[in-house]
């Protein structure tokens, strides 16, 4: 293997990059807290998931159909 030291310019222009993209990121979305950037990942539409397998919680006969595994697993 070969060692290469650290390139510092094309560090910079790389930063200097990603500096511009985030700031065209930056430019298109509303400033945090304004309500519309939140994107928040809901638990399926019918809200159940499996605690087993993450799918969305298809019951069948008292198991998820996906995984098998028993959903009242304290009542038995
Ligand atoms: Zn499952």
């Amino acid at each position: 293997m070969k060692r290469k030291p650290p390139a510092g310019s094309a560090i910079a222009a790389r930063v200097s990059a990603l500096e511009e993209r985030v700031t065209r990121l930056e430019a298109r979305r509303p400033p945090p807290g304004d309500g519309r950037t939140t994107h928040e990942a809901r638990a399926g539409r019918d809200g159940a998931r499996c605690a087993g397998c993450g799918l969305p919680l298809r019951r069948r006969r008292g198991r998820c159909a996906e995984c098998g595994r028993p959903l009242d697993a304290d009542a038995g």
